[in-house]
């Protein structure tokens, strides 16, 4: 199965256009986004966005190619919005999986937003790493995590993934623990935009799974059988 992955797109509207252009082109059987969907920080804003841009957007895909489109928050998307994807769930436009998973042809999708603790503004979303290890173990048991895409928007600490322009690692080591522990079949993550240019690399290995972090709003095509010969377009600015 080939699906098109995305990331810390912050509302950008060209980013989206070429992500669903992208998808039609290579007939990517899903799209998943994973997470700070929205611009900027005002909840108000960010809500017409998602409103009048985005589910459009996402519902003209779904509807007019049949595949599916996982989608989760950010830390930088406000969570008095989140109603608006759960609606949009509900009628069947896109799946919204926050600690939820979803099967598809086969595969689990299960996704999770939040995020460690950090200097950053908004809080929407950050937890301590214990309750983050407690969330995830509790997604763990709504799907077979062997056969699981996990979509998590911060990466796990202390790899290629999380690395801040000062060279600190700050991902999740609950995320990192969990990985460690079940082997998902794949994980995608995003949250630390520069990590990719920090370390010349969008994915590493944790055991035997594969985890990619392509920066913000950079397209990578992946292949499920084969994770690790993945395509990258790089987002324009
Ligand atoms: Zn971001």
């Amino acid at each position: 199965m080939k699906i098109l992955y995305v990331t810390d797109i912050h509302g950008n509207e060209k980013a989206y256009r070429n992500l669903f252009e992208l998808g039609r082109e290579k007939g990517a059987e899903a799209i998943l986004i994973g997470g700070d969907i929205s611009p900027g920080f005002d909840c108000s804003g960010q809500r017409r966005f998602i409103q009048k841009f985005l589910i459009p957007r996402i519902s003209d895909f779904t509807e007019s190619t049949a595949k599916p489109v996982f989608i989760i928050m950010g830390n930088d998307d406000c969570k008095s919005n989140m109603e608006l994807l759960e609606k949009a769930d509900k009628k069947g436009m896109l799946h919204f999986v926050h600690q939820k998973a979803v099967a598809f042809r086969g595969i689990w999708f299960a996704g999770y937003s939040c995020i460690n603790t950090t200097p950053f503004l908004m809080k929407d979303w950050e937890k301590e790493e214990k309750l983050i290890a407690r969330d995830l173990e509790a997604l763990s048991k709504r799907c077979d995590m062997k056969r699981s895409v996990c979509l998590f928007h911060a990466p796990p600490f202390a790899t290629l993934l999380d690395v801040l322009y000062d060279g600190r690692h700050v991902g999740s080591l609950a995320i990192r623990e969990f990985i460690e522990k079940k082997q998902p079949l794949l994980c995608l993550h995003g949250h630390i935009h520069e990590s990719m240019l920090m370390t010349a690399s969008i994915a590493d290995k944790i055991g035997k799974t594969v985890c990619i972090n392509p920066g913000n709003r950079n397209i990578v095509e992946i292949d499920l059988r084969k994770p690790e010969s993945m395509e990258m377009v790089i987002g324009e600015e």
